[in-house]
């Protein structure tokens, strides 16, 4: 990602305030668990809160079925992510994975985005893994997709993000965090710990593998 690029997503998601009611309700509603909830099960209820509530959103961002302009982008993901995509990789899909992942090292975002690495996960422009897409791909809600075609594998160019709906994602994502936190007795992790999807999908892999797992069932 270019630092214009960067610096206008990162304005977005740090100028959107955080709505203290809306924390404490999703605190409140993700905290509702059993005690076999997994991290993946309350990142998945995260989305699902999310997804509900932006129904209610009266502006609509330009993103839709079928478009992908954004899926060459640099996406870093964490571990309990890179689990759950692993579910969906199969021989072919992990030679794709191995390829991408050999042209993304060492890349910054800039070279990342000019190389126009296709996600490993896109097939025909659709996203094979839609429902277990990971939180980069769902907080990118454009405005236009004349600006996403016209980024396309440009490293510099401003992208106008539906704020509304990147404050709600980041609200929502907070309290997933908080609870997750909460639950595993551990400190909020916040995304520090992410890296590049397809590193991170084939470590996932060599994670299950060397735990002899069988790749359906990530915890
Ligand atoms: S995971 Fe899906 S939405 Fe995200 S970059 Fe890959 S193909 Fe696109």
């Amino acid at each position: 990602m270019s630092d214009a690029l960067r610096d206008r997503t990162l304005q977005v998601l740090v100028d959107v305030p955080v709505d203290k009611a809306l924390l404490q309700y999703a605190c409140n509603t993700l905290a509702v668990m059993s005690p076999t909830t997994t991290r993946a099960d309350l990142l998945r209820r995260g989305w699902a809160l999310f997804d509900q509530i932006a129904v209610t959103l009266a502006v609509r961002p330009a993103c839709g079925e079928g478009c992908h302009w954004c899926c060459t982008l640099p996406v870093n993901i964490t571990d309990v992510e890179a689990d759950m995509l692993a579910r969906h990789v199969d021989p072919a899909r992990r030679r794709r994975l191995l390829d991408n992942a050999a042209r993304a090292e060492g890349l910054d975002d800039a070279a990342h985005t000019e190389a126009l690495i296709t996600c490993a996960f896109l097939d025909d422009g659709r996203c094979s893994v839609y429902d277990d897409r990971p939180s980069a791909c769902r907080y990118w809600h454009s405005l236009t997709v004349r600006a996403c075609e016209f980024g396309y594998g440009r490293a510099v160019t401003n992208i106008p993000l539906h704020a509304e709906r990147v404050g709600l994602f980041k609200t929502v994502m907070m309290a997933t965090a908080m609870v997750v936190a909460k639950r595993f007795n551990e400190p909020p992790r916040m995304g520090r710990e992410k890296g590049e999807l397809h590193a991170m999908v084939l470590r996932a892999l060599r994670r299950q593998t060397n735990r002899g797992q069988p790749r359906r069932g990530a915890r």
